[in-house]
């Protein structure tokens, strides 16, 4: 570990304790203190998530930093402050923002997540790349939560920090959160070694959907089961327990998962207009084809009949179609 690392991990915890303590007990953190609160955000989830508040201000953590003879450029180098192009002196990147620490999978802290209060943009601001801070190759939350995620043998993967956050308040203990770009082969690699199987909790809007198809191909080549836990339309995780409670989140929504074939029967449906043959064609492949990649004659049997009854086809018809795609993909 060189120094300057070392440095690194120092600032970013000298950082949210003070972002922390901002938001905790300070005059400055009212308003934040109250958007989390009206977002249902507890004082247990605050201080688990070490959750704090960057204030309005464009010298407020450079100051502090300069007091404990941080380097100015080491802190610029991860992002903690920027440097003025006119005279090289620092400034905050973070300021009036909600500020989410993210860890490294030993659990040293090695960026931040700063949300906006409120409406405005950019939503997240997050740390940029670094040496320390890949965001391909770690995932929110995942060093507190690997030891369950071990000892269930399962993970919860979601697309937000603030929903890993209130899955946890609701008794998710396995729940990790991506960084805000497409799950890697890395990532996928990271939960697989811990968990043979990752439900995946996505929020139920047009990117959260195309996530959800993509990172479960990716996960799936990992040897991963793959199962979807599906909103509706229009929520998030964070969303759904805000509105409905942890029960029934529990319940209706992360138990209450579906198989990756099924989400597929739901995905290849969206844009197509089944009352056209073209369509319905269209469907039919793509579904026969999903189901013939299925590893268990059993399952491809359950999956086809599901789609000979919908369709009124013989399954016969089905069959035959299966084996001239498994003929024609070999
Ligand atoms: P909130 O509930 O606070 O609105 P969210 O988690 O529902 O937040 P989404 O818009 O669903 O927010 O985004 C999911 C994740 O994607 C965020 O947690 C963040 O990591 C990332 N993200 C969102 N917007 C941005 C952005 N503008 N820049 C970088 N990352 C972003
Ligand atoms: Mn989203
Ligand atoms: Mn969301
Ligand atoms: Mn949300």
């Amino acid at each position: 570990l060189s120094d300057k690392m070392k440095h690194w991990y120092e600032g970013h915890k000298f950082a949210a304790k003070l972002y922390h303590h901002i938001l905790t007990v300070s005059d400055e953190g009212r308003e934040a203190r109250e958007y989390l609160r009206k977002r249902g955000f507890t004082k247990e989830m605050i201080d688990h998530f070490q959750i704090g508040y960057a204030p309005n201000s464009w010298d407020f953590l450079s100051q502090f930093l300069k007091k404990r003879s941080f380097k100015m450029d080491e802190m610029a180098e991860c992002g903690l402050v920027g440097l003025r192009e006119s005279d090289g002196q620092p400034y905050d990147r973070f300021r009036d923002r909600i500020m989410f620490p993210i860890w490294d999978r030993r659990g040293n802290m090695i960026a931040f997540g700063g949300r906006v209060l409120n409406e405005g943009h950019p939503k997240y601001l997050n740390s940029p790349e670094s040496e320390v801070f890949n965001k391909s190759e770690n995932l929110y939350f995942f060093h507190q939560a690997r030891p369950s995620i071990r000892k269930k043998n399962e993970a919860v993967l979601f697309e937000g920090y603030v929903d890993v956050i209130s899955s946890w308040r609701a008794g998710i203990d396995n729940g990790i959160g991506g960084l805000g770009t497409a799950l890697t082969e890395n990532q996928a690699k990271m939960i697989r070694r811990n968990a043979d199987k990752v439900i995946l909790c996505y929020d139920s809007d047009e990117a959260g959907m195309n996530a959800t198809y993509k990172n479960a191909r990716i996960l799936q080549n990992t040897g991963a089961e793959v199962v979807i836990a599906s909103l509706p339309e229009g929520y998030d995780p964070d969303d759904y327990i805000q509105k409905h409670g942890p029960k029934r989140f529990l319940q209706d929504v992360i138990s209450n998962y579906m198989t990756f074939t099924a989400f597929k029967f739901r995905y290849y449906r969206r844009g197509k207009n089944l009352q056209y043959e073209g369509d319905r064609l269209n469907y039919i492949e793509q579904m026969v084809n999903a189901v013939s990649q299925l590893p268990r004659a059993v399952e491809r049997d359950y999956y086809l009949r599901q789609l000979a009854d919908e369709f009124s086809l013989s399954l016969e018809a089905l069959k035959q179609e299966q084996t001239e795609v498994i003929k024609s993909q070999q």
